[in-house]
């Protein structure tokens, strides 16, 4: 971890960048190692890989101040209690810290004594998220990948119920199973009755006198999984999708928590999108806009071929329908916008501007110069 690079230096911006600036110089750094223009070179693949890895610390904002903080360290997952952005220390719940808040008034408490929880009624696991980083054309077409979430098991020794084989659950003594103790406090206006949760069981009604080993009594345990997730195509950045049953087990027998995906989508060297809409900027030679001819279009599915007429102008769009994003959930497709983008020789030689100059009256052009300018630029409409 120590040769590696820092990621604002890999991009080539300074601490200080925008959202904005992050994403063109990534832009032009994926452009420069992309695999398609430099096949078999390991070491483009080496820097395509570095600047991926750097936009997708910096451009998330969380992962960026931790980057910005703690260094590389901060935002490994292969370093100390990483892994989820937003597990953060993992999900080592003390279940009395849950059943703390449950009768803290989550649910009216015990105080009216009217409404009462059972500690032991099946309830639903908490849901979890997590964040995954795809290319855009995964985005667009859609991919299986494998995301690694630290999240809370049913403890397979004890099957969730905490005590250790062979051993069962003893009835609390203070409350008798209930979960809860009546308290007669004397008050001014005569004998009030309250009920509290029973604190020598935290309000389970049961006490587990030889705790499961594993998970040490709470009948959950804490343990990473990769997950398989079909990521839907058509789906845009910064949008997520819920993986139902994917989050932590459920307590007493209730059903498991969903997973929350959050998709980041890198963006692509050429392609941008708008909705469904793939745009992509066509650059041609000055020749090639005057006497038209065929421009090899590269789309998700492959390069097609379009014909442009002669005297195409720069900014001329046309469209290649259903050649654009899929529809997340649906069967069609938006379609491809191409601007054509003309490009003007930048660094002609003397000898390479003459030729033109002399081909200007030919073409019926006039060249202005400030010195040969008889007439004002509105005297040619007068
Ligand atoms: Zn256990
Ligand atoms: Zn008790």
């Amino acid at each position: 971890m120590a040769d590696k690079r820092d990621y604002y230096e890999v991009l080539g911006v300074g601490k200080g960048a925008s959202d904005e600036e992050i994403k063109k110089a990534y832009r032009q750094k994926a452009k420069q190692y992309h695999p398609d223009l430099h096949p078999d070179d390991k070491a483009a693949e080496a820097k395509f890989k570095e600047v991926n890895e750097a936009y997708e610390v910096l451009s998330d904002k969380e992962k960026r101040a931790k980057y910005d903080q703690f260094g590389h360290a901060g935002v490994d997952p292969n370093f100390g209690a990483g892994g989820s952005p937003f597990g953060g220390g993992g999900f080592d719940v003390d279940l009395g810290d849950i059943f703390g808040s449950f009768f803290g008034g989550g649910f009216g408490g015990f105080g009216g004594g009217s409404r009462r929880s059972d500690p032991n009624a099946p309830r639903r696991g908490e849901d979890l998220r997590t964040r995954l980083t795809i290319s855009f054309e995964d985005a667009a077409k859609g991919c299986k990948r494998k995301v690694d979430v630290n999240k809370i098991h049913t403890c397979p020794d004890c099957h969730g119920s905490g005590c250790a084989s062979g051993t069962s659950p003893k009835k609390c003594p203070d409350c008798q199973g209930r979960g809860y103790v009546t308290v007669q406090q004397r008050t001014p206006f005569g004998t009030i009755q309250t009920q509290k949760p029973c604190s020598k069981c935290s309000g389970a009604g049961k006490i587990i006198e030889t705790p499961c080993p594993k998970c040490r009594g709470k009948g959950r345990i804490s343990q990473k999984e990769s997950i398989e997730i079909n990521v839907p195509a058509g789906i845009d950045d910064r949008q997520s999708f819920v993986v139902y049953g994917a989050g932590n087990a459920g307590v007493n027998g209730g059903p498991q928590g969903d997973l929350e995906v959050i998709v980041v989508v890198r963006p692509h060297p050429y392609f941008t999108r708008e909705g469904y809409t793939l745009l992509f900027d066509k650059h041609i030679n000055f020749i090639q806009a005057s006497i038209g001819g065929k421009l090899r279009i590269p789309t998700l599915d492959g390069d097609v071929f379009f014909d442009i007429p002669a005297g195409t102008q720069s900014g001329t769009q046309f469209s290649l329908r259903g050649k654009g994003i899929q529809v997340v959930n649906s069967k069609s497709r938006g379609d491809m916008v191409v601007t054509v983008v003309v490009d003007t020789p930048k660094s002609l030689s003397e000898d390479q501007k003459r030729k033109l100059r002399d081909l200007a009256p030919e073409l019926g052009l006039e060249l202005e110069d400030a010195q040969g300018a008889k007439k004002s630029f509105f005297d040619k409409f007068k």
